[in-house]
C-alpha cells in the first residue's frame, strides 16, 4: 500500500511521515519511509536545485518539470518496485504538492499540472493521502527558526493559496484525500492520522 503526507510548510508533516512509519513498523507492516523532491540520488540532486535560493531565475514551467523529474525517477527506482514487492510505502510529499504548489499557489494551470502528476507516476497512485490542515501563520511561527529556501522564501500569500489548493484537493477527492487539523499537538495529529490509516483499512 502507499499513503502519503501533505500539507504546507511548516504543518509537521515530517515529524509525523516518521511517526506514522514507526507504528506501522511495529505492527509489522514492511515500511519503507521516503520524502519528496528527493529520496533517490538523482532526485536528491534535483532537489538541490530547486531549494538553492541562488536559482532565483528558475522559470515555473522548469519548476513543475523538475518536481516531475525527481518524481519519476522515485517512481521508477524505488515505489513501484516496493509495491510490487508488498511493501508499504510513506511518502513525505507527493503529486498533490505539485497540484497545490506549482497550479494553485503558482503560475501553472491545472491541466497542465495534471498532465504532468500522470506522466511522471503512471500508475503509481496513492491508496491514502493524508492532508495536514494548519493555518499558514500558525505554520510560519513553527519554522522561523530555520532559514527558507527557495520555496519557502516566498511569502504568506502563497502559502495561503497552497493550502487553499491542498483543501481543495481533499474535498474534490475525498476518498483518498483526508484532510487532518495539524493545530494540536504532535501526539494529538498523530493520533488523528493513525485513525484515518486504520479507517482506511491499511493498518
Ligand atoms: O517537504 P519539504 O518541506 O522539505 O519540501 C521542500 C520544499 O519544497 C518546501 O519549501 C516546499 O514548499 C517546496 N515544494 C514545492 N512544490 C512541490 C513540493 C515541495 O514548492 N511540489
Amino acid at each position: 500500500s502507499f499513503i502519503t503526507l501533505e500539507g504546507i510548510d511548516g504543518c509537521g508533516k515530517s515529524t509525523q511521515a516518521r511517526l506514522v512509519a514507526a507504528a506501522l513498523r511495529h505492527a509489522g507492516h514492511d515500511v519503507l519511509l521516503l520524502r519528496e523532491p528527493g529520496g533517490v540520488k538523482i532526485s536528491e540532486k534535483i532537489r538541490a536545485l530547486l531549494l538553492d535560493p541562488e536559482n532565483a531565475e528558475m522559470s515555473d514551467t522548469c519548476e513543475l518539470l523538475l518536481y516531475e523529474a525527481a518524481r519519476a525517477q522515485l517512481v521508477h527506482e524505488v515505489i513501484e518496485p516496493a509495491l510490487s514487492a508488498g511493501r508499504l510505502v510513506v511518502c513525505d510529499r507527493f503529486y498533490d504538492s505539485t497540484t497545490a504548489y506549482q497550479a494553485f499557489a503558482g503560475s501553472v494551470s491545472r491541466d497542465a499540472a495534471a498532465m504532468a502528476n500522470a506522466l511522471a507516476v503512471g500508475s503509481t497512485h496513492p491508496d491514502l493521502t493524508l492532508v495536514l490542515d494548519i493555518d499558514p501563520v500558525r505554520a510560519a511561527a513553527r519554522t522561523t527558526d530555520r532559514s527558507a529556501d527557495r520555496m519557502e522564501a516566498k511569502g504568506l500569500a502563497y502559502q495561503e493559496r497552497v493550502a487553499t489548493g491542498f483543501r481543495t484537493i481533499a474535498r474534490e477527492e475525498p476518498g483518498r484525500v483526508r484532510l487532518v487539523d495539524a493545530a494540536p499537538g504532535v501526539e494529538t495529529v498523530f493520533a488523528c492520522l493513525l485513525a484515518e490509516v486504520c479507517r482506511a483499512g491499511l493498518s
